[in-house]
């Protein structure tokens, strides 16, 4: 199989899952397509890709890391029961970089933000088990 070949079909498996997966789980869905591929494949892919701006690494979370295929500016939330990684929309704190310069003086050049927590079905799952 090509580089560029190999490249797309991680990139698309990574699209078609829209909870962050780690490069264990992404593994695991690719080889039901490309029984040949290994993991360093795709740890090779995924740096590239990452390198390259395509795709975003999620550092910060637990190991193993998270990748992301939006590239835009947002945050995360991960659940603490399930492990998942949930997309936050910035305008939670729109000024928030403003304020961080403002009260410090210091030039921000990138932040990331993750809350931590309980999602929605973990909630259920809690609110149903008592
Ligand atoms: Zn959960
Ligand atoms: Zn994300």
């Amino acid at each position: 199989m090509n580089y560029s070949r190999q490249r797309d079909i991680i990139l698309q498996t990574l699209k078609a899952n829209v909870v962050h997966p780690t490069a264990e789980y992404l593994y695991a869905v690719l080889k039901e397509k490309e029984p040949n591929i290994s993991l360093a494949t795709l740890y090779r892919n995924l740096n590239q890709l990452s390198d390259n701006g395509i795709i975003k690494k999620i550092d910060g979370l637990e190991v193993p890391s998270h990748y992301d295929h939006n590239t835009h500016e947002h945050y995360h939330f991960m659940c603490d029961e399930c492990k998942r990684v949930f997309d936050v929309s910035c305008d939670v704190a729109p000024d928030i970089v403003q304020k961080a310069e403002d009260e410090t003086g210091f030039i921000v050049k990138k932040h990331d933000i993750i809350f931590n927590g309980i999602c929605r079905d973990c909630l259920e799952k809690i609110k149903e088990s008592n």
